[in-house]
């Protein structure tokens, strides 16, 4: 029989090959630098989607009781995980809403990963909640929220949306029999997180009214003030509008201002989702559109999107930092030592979340060390692109939509088509956009219709990009006439 300090010596001798030494941590950082590097020079003329799925070639790798070797598992992983659907760390990725990527992010998400500090609360590590509490309170500044009011980094929209609806919910004491009368406002156009969201929450049995759109499908104001108050007659309880701050089907801002006052008069929350357009309040000649969002009570931010940051950074900033807290803090017995300070919040009391990635880091490395004025720039080129991008397919023959307030352009080929025609015809053009893949576009319905649609955000996506999209549809679409 092994005695006990036998046993655990040789437990020792194979446990501590979970903390290689310094060379082989050397040659393992070597080989998946050389992977990046040679991803991003694949990735600058790289197709936007691969519709070939090879993923299936990852059975090769289950998990098992002995290593592999670096090199195989990074060729496994190119061939399984990098080749196949879209790639939106290339300037390619034009549909949906495009993701991000910087570089310094990465880097950001390797030191996080490395030193492992824990956001979660301040006591653990007073640096890290402090940091995304600043970045948090910049986005803030931004949206031009009052002091005082409250703001953490979560995965993305959803979760943000989440959060937001939560806090009204609480802070209107929707709960029990009170959740049938309740009402909540929001238009065809908004994100289906919301939906989830309502379902998560525990609303998913409030009455929730659609509010027609305008042409430029945007919420119709007098349409939402009349069904308040019609509603509010009827002895219900309207408690919430959502609005969109860059829909994701068209990229418009709802008219904010108006929808915040109308708020005001009748005691709403407004919930304003900006996960995708939210930053291009950074650009001077875009501000105007989100005029009101200060007034609102809760912002959906996603710096996934607008600040080319790599998926999992959403964030959520919110007025009532009480409502924020009711929704969320808690105080249990093996967390006593860690509630010291109260003016700082920590992450951990105001979201559903404990121990945490630590999102700061990836944010705020490249923010300062490329700096502010660089994002205003690649935003306004952004709104640009998809305003040149509405002129070119025109020439080219396409219906559009309406001009882009943001970065999103809708377009489709209808010369002489009745409706339904003109659907299959749109339908086959974008499955034909799949196959070609030398960028990646995306549809939608709107009404019926069916529209290809053309969204721009990637940090990567220039001139040259735009112009290939434009080449490859005007190929497409002859092959197709
Ligand atoms: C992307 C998006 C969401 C969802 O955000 P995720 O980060 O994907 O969870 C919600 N609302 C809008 C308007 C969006 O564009």
């Amino acid at each position: 029989m092994e005695n006990l300090e036998e046993r655990i010596g040789k437990l020792e001798v194979e446990s501590r090959k979970l903390d290689p030494p310094k060379e082989n941590r050397q040659s393992l950082l070597n080989e998946v630098n050389k992977y990046a590097e040679s991803f991003l020079h694949r990735t600058q003329t790289g197709k936007g989607f691969t519709a070939e799925d090879q993923s299936g070639s990852l059975e090769k790798f289950p998990v098992s009781e002995e290593g592999t070797d670096i090199t195989d598992l990074l060729e496994g992983f190119e061939m399984a995980v990098e080749k196949p659907g879209i790639n939106p760390a290339s300037g390619g990725h034009l549909g949906y809403i495009p993701g991000g990527g910087l570089y310094p992010a990465a880097l950001g998400d390797y030191l996080a990963a490395i030193t492992n500090r824990y956001a979660g609360v301040y006591f653990a590590n007073p640096g890290a909640v402090r940091m995304e509490n600043m970045l948090c309170d910049w986005m803030r500044e931004m949206i031009n929220f009052p002091n005082g009011s409250a703001g953490t980094l979560c995965s993305g929209g959803s979760i943000a949306n989440l959060v937001g609806i939560t806090a009204a919910r609480d802070a209107g004491m929707i709960s029990g029999s009170a959740v049938e009368k309740a009402v909540v406002y929001s238009t065809s156009q908004t994100h289906h997180s919301l939906h989830k969201a309502l379902r998560i929450a525990g609303l998913g049995e409030v009455i929730h009214r659609e509010i027609a759109v305008d042409k430029q499908y945007k919420m119709q104001i007098n349409e939402l003030e009349s069904t308040v108050k019609k509603d509010r007659t009827k002895g219900l309880n309207p408690f919430l509008v959502v609005s969109s701050a860059g829909t994701t089907d068209t990229g418009v801002v709802d008219p904010l201002n108006a929808i915040s006052s109308i708020s005001k008069t009748y005691n709403l929350w407004h919930h304003v989702d900006a996960a995708y357009g939210g930053f291009f309040i950074l650009v001077d000649q875009l501000q105007e559109l989100f005029l009101g969002i200060e007034h609102s009570d809760s912002v959906t931010i996603d710096p996934h999107k607008g600040l080319f940051l790599p998926y999992g950074t959403g964030a959520v900033i919110v007025r009532d930092s009480k409502a924020l807290l009711k929704s969320h803090h808690y105080l249990a017995n093996y967390m006593r030592d860690t509630q010291t300070i109260d003016q700082l919040h920590s992450p951990a009391d105001i979201s559903p979340e404990l121990s945490r990635h630590f999102r700061g880091l990836r944010m705020w490395l490249p923010l300062k060390l490329f700096g502010l004025k660089i994002f205003r720039k690649a935003l306004e080129e952004k709104h640009l692109l998809a305003l040149y991008f509405h002129h070119k397919v025109q020439e080219l023959g396409f219906e559009t939509g309406p001009s882009p307030e943001l970065s999103v352009v809708i377009y489709r080929y209808s010369k002489n088509l009745p409706d339904e025609e003109s659907n299959a015809f749109n339908q086959k053009l974008i499955e034909m956009c799949h196959s070609d893949g030398r960028v990646f576009l995306s549809s939608t319905v709107i009404e019926n219709k069916v529209w290809l649609r053309f969204a721009v955000l990637s940090f990567r996506t220039h001139r040259d990009t735009v112009d290939v999209a434009l080449e490859m549809l005007k190929e497409l679409l002859n092959r197709l006439k």
